[in-house]
């Protein structure tokens, strides 16, 4: 069997884990056509961090405080670190798919953060 073959092959045993097992949104376990995704409501109701935000902690600011403003936390508490950054904020479907990952066994779940 060539590469053709192989590559055929894995659509066969594709098709058997989908029609055993159908894949399943990794946050609130809705129907999806892919496996390790999101349903399109929870796909949309991920939080996505975008500036203005502190360049220490990540955390998102409510208006642009200007060049090298960084949020009250890390002024009273400095981390060890320069900077660190979530693409999402933890709340909500994100904190749906991190619990899945962590408690309910759908090692999936940490699939689905790949763009
Ligand atoms: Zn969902």
């Amino acid at each position: 069997m060539g590469f053709a073959g192989t590559i055929a092959g894995m659509g066969f045993w594709r098709r058997l884990a989908d029609a055993i097992a159908p894949p399943r949104c990794v946050a609130c376990n809705a129907d999806v056509g892919e496996p390790a995704s999101l349903c399109s409501s929870c796909w949309q109701a991920l939080r996505l961090i975008e500036p203005p935000c502190c360049p220490v902690l990540g955390t998102p600011f409510p208006y642009d405080q200007g060049e090298g403003a960084i949020s009250p936390s890390a002024l009273a508490a400095p981390p060890a670190w320069d900077a660190a950054r979530a693409a999402v904020a933890y709340d909500g479907v994100a904190r749906r798919i991190v619990q899945a990952f962590k408690y309910r066994d759908r090692a999936e779940a940490g699939d689905s953060w790949h763009a």
